[in-house]
């Protein structure tokens, strides 16, 4: 036995799409089999069925109905699937034997063109690579929704890891050999579906997307991504833009564990924007602005004309309010330009979507006015470069209806006196009704039957109505009968027929022609997709500006300076989200200060003292600025960071598998590796993953090494106090502590930092206050005493810090508090236990 045709049909077209889910159209449904089928059902909660297919086993079967496959497809899509849409390419009865089926289009997390997929203020990447042998690899990036396609090169695998974590890359074409564990790391680490590609070779049909790159590094990326999309999306990919070429080396670098810990654009604990600098600055009204704001974020520049170029702009609308608050009104009336395009040139755009682009338009002019005369010559660039596409905004206002419907199917979308057939056919349907309501009135009077009425349904078409009391006032043989109501007649007349005959023709034909009408308009709308992207460009960007320029007036930042003599100097810096979480005003402002003779600072105090929101405060200080926008803080100087490298936390560690200390080493090995003097490194508690002397000696040998060999400004904070004297031995070192204070039995945290090392005792004093025995605070101090002394002497032999210290001692007090913390009873010292380090307090 052998199965029946259509799963015959199904099977072949299946084994072309192996690594999709593959919707096979039957009638109103699309149909998934075999092992599709199973997982689909798991996968999206439907019944799993099955049906005969011509064997003796049955088959698995599970479907969605035509009319809700978006939503599923989304489900799937979210999960990372892919999806091969198979339709009915002929009427099934007009078809002789089997239906003719063909995939039309694959729908992949990196190509989902459905909004219900995509998030408005976030770009959907598609991205190529090419390895090369040298090491390299060529990197191509596409954003179907928008157009946008770039490609650079990169030097080596953990360049390509940053550059997939810096954009919303959800999707990765590779050719079919490439490495297996750097495809894990992508699929499991970076979490991005990958696909396979064959050919790199650019397809003819979009050889002008890559006008101008004839570097084979670069053109084979750009093939294989270009190859990918047409093969996949059959159909017009118009309104990708031209391929641009970037060098990754023009903007700061950040690794991805280092924007995680900075929480550029989302939250390390829940993974939300709400509490990253994202949220902190989105105060912009587009939701293309919102994409650029994340791009900027995750981009900030290296060259200082252009970073000083967009702080001009902001300082301008930041100083014009008024200007500001009608460019924000403008922009509030501005939709999605960017992906409107793209839906125009997909060719599943609708109605009330061209008419936002009209209403999207009109806002140009005001625009280009306001940044004519707010004084900045950036604005004033952008303002000109704005084309408002007068052209495009008059064809869609001669076009299209004010109040148009969403879908074509019915028509009413074109305006009167945009195309003259059209207009006949409403004149004939028009006259034609007309003529009916003048037979109404005719034959009421004839007939002499008041309530006699003209109708229409779509079964009987138009008919003459005459309630069952007044049929006996009608002549016999007026009219044809037609249908029996319970108390009424239906009749018709051949007249009546052969008007209705005309009317409905001039109906249908008008539908008709109103959808070629639609289609023609967009056609001629996707013509000057390019016009358009270049406006949404400009638009967004200006959003982004406007939006620095809200969110620093409202906060009160300033403006930042640059320095190339290795000035960090902050005054009143505040930690921007903290700050403005606290809300009630309440976050201390701390200066840092760093010049040429000084790239270090060991921040030593307890924990919980501010230690680490300090020196974030550092490195977002210096993004923010980067990507042209003020800073939280009185007055501010900053060099121009290449790169950040940070250590903090571990919050992510243990997701990973890997010992914290591990994660702590590789990080640490990581900045050491790529550091350059003019980077900011953030060392947050290094080696407190391992044992006490262990944890020094590695702190004490990472610090020297930076002093050394690379220069980098970096902030070190530690509990270990051991480590303030090479303030004494490093010329470019300073001690710093975070103050706090004992009042009436509690600990206060100031908040504040000073110069110096932090109080010794501080942490004996703090497991006073938790109630520890008091001869055991005694003991302690007697110990301190005694570390002190031979930290002096450790001081004279500084080669080997190891011999100088007696680690049984100290562990036995490392348990004592420990136990003794856990237990504690009393809420005071429940809470003070909740400050104890993780390491003896005596080595404070
Ligand atoms: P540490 O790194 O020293 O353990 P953190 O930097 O994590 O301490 O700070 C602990 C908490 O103290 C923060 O979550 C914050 O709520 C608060 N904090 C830190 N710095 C300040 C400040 N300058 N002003 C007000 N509150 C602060």
């Amino acid at each position: 036995m052998s199965y029946t045709p259509m799963i015959q049909q199904y099977l072949a077209v299946k084994a072309q799409y192996p690594d999709a889910f593959l919707f096979f159209r039957l009638g109103d449904f699309y149909e998934m089999f075999f092992e599709d089928a199973k997982k689909a059902s798991k996968e999206l909660e439907i019944a799993l069925t099955s049906r005969n297919g011509g064997k003796d086993e049955y088959i698995p079967m599970c479907g969605v109905p035509y009319h809700a496959a978006k939503q599923y497809i989304k489900v799937l899509i979210d999960k990372g699937y892919k999806i091969a849409i198979c339709e009915q390419m002929e009427d099934p009865k007009q078809a002789k034997g089997m239906v003719r089926r063909e995939v039309i289009q694959m729908i992949t997390p990196g190509t989902v063109m459905e909004d219900e997929s995509l998030e408005p203020k976030k770009n959907n990447y598609l991205a190529a690579l090419s390895a090369f042998s040298d090491g390299s690899y060529g990197f191509a990036l596409s954003d179907l929704t928008t157009g946008e396609t770039k490609v650079t090169l990169i030097s080596g695998w953990d360049g390509v890891i940053q550059e997939i974590d810096a954009n919303d890359v959800r999707e990765i074409v590779l050719n079919p050999g490439f490495d297996k564990e750097k495809k894990e790391t992508l699929t499991e680490q970076l979490s991005v579906t990958v696909s396979e590609n064959e050919s790199d070779k650019v397809p003819g049909e979009l050889e002008a997307n890559t006008a101008g790159i004839d570097q084979e590094k670069l053109r084979s990326p750009l093939g294989r991504l270009l190859n990918y999309l047409q093969t996949t999306q059959k159909r017009s990919l118009d309104h990708l833009q031209p391929a641009d070429v970037y060098h990754i080396n023009e903007y700061m670098m950040i690794d991805p564990h280092s924007r995680r810990n900075l929480e550029l654009t989302q939250t390390n604990r829940d993974k939300k924007t709400y509490g990253s600098l994202l949220w902190l600055l989105d105060d912009v009204k587009t939701a293309m602005g919102g994409r650029r704001l994340k791009q900027w974020i995750e981009k900030p520049l290296l060259n200082q004309e252009k970073i000083e170029e967009r702080l001009n702009a902001v300082e301008a609308l930041k100083t014009h309010m008024l200007e500001r608050e009608t460019l924000r009104a403008a922009l509030g009336e501005v939709y999605d330009l960017e992906r409107l395009v793209g839906r125009v040139s997909f060719g599943n755009v609708n109605p009330r979507e061209v008419l936002q682009l009209k209403r999207s338009l009109e806002q140009v002019p005001p625009i280009k006015q306001v940044l004519a005369e707010i004084g900045d010559s950036t604005l004033e660039r952008y303002g000109q470069e704005m084309d408002p596409c007068a052209d495009v905004r008059s064809l869609i206002d001669r076009a299209i209806v004010d109040d148009p419907p969403f879908s074509t199917a019915d028509g009413g979308m074109i305006k009167q006196g945009y195309d003259e057939t059209l207009d006949r056919y409403r004149d004939a349907s028009k006259n034609g009704k007309r003529w009916i309501a003048e037979l109404e009135a005719k034959e009421r009077q004839e007939t002499g039957i008041k309530s006699l009425k003209i109708g229409y349904n779509r079964v009987f078409g138009y008919y003459i109505e005459v309630s069952r009391p007044n049929l006996k006032l009608l002549p016999e043989g007026r009219y044809e009968r037609r249908q029996t109501l319970s108390n009424a007649e239906r009749f018709i007349t051949p007249e009546l027929k052969e008007k209705e005959q005309v009317i409905l023709e001039a109906e249908e034909k008008r539908v008709g022609l109103e959808y070629q009408i639609f289609s023609d308009v967009r056609l001629k709308i996707k013509e000057h997709a390019a016009r358009l992207q270049k406006l949404a460009r400009l638009v967004s960007s200006l959003d982004v500006l406007q939006s620095f320029a809200s969110v620093s007036d409202r906060n009160g930042y300033v403006a930042p300076s640059f320095s190339n003599k290795r000035v960090l100097k902050i005054k009143n810096s505040r930690h921007p989200v903290i700050e403005k979480v606290m809300k009630d005003g309440s976050f201390v402002a701390n200066d840092i200060s760093m010049d040429k003779s000084c790239d270090m600072l060991l921040i030593t105090g307890p924990n919980m003292g501010g230690k680490s929101t300090y020196m974030r405060q550092a490195a977002l200080a210096a993004i923010m600025a980067q990507i042209g926008c003020f800073v939280p803080a009185d007055q501010a100087t900053l060099p121009v960071f290449d790169q950040i490298f940070t250590r903090i936390g571990a919050a992510d560690d243990l997701v990973s598998g890997q010992s914290t200390f591990m994660v702590e080493m590789n990080e640490a090995k990581y900045a050491l590796a790529h550091a350059t003097q003019n980077s900011l490194i953030l060392l947050d508690e290094i080696g407190r993953g391992t044992s006490t002397y262990d944890g020094i000696a590695i702190a004490q040998a990472i610090v020297e090494y930076i002093h050394q060999h690379i220069s980098a400004k970096t902030f070190f904070s530690t509990h270990y106090h051991e480590l303030t004297f090479l303030e004494m031995k490093l010329s470019r070192l300073k001690n710093i502590h975070v103050g706090a204070m004992e009042e009436n039995g509690k600990v206060i945290f100031l908040h504040k930092v000073l110069d110096g090392q932090a109080d010794k005792s501080y942490g004996i004093h703090v497991a006073k206050l938790a109630g520890l025995p008091d001869n055991l605070i005694e003991r302690a101090d007697e110990i301190l005493r005694g570390l002190e002394q031979s930290s002096d002497s450790h001081k004279a032999s500084e080669e080997q810090p190891d011999s100088v210290h007696e680690p049984k001692v100290v562990e036995e007090i490392a348990a004592t508090e420990r136990n003794s913390s856990l237990e504690s009873a009393n809420e005071e010292a429940e809470q003070l236990a909740f400050f104890a380090d993780p390491v003896p307090k005596s080595m404070k």
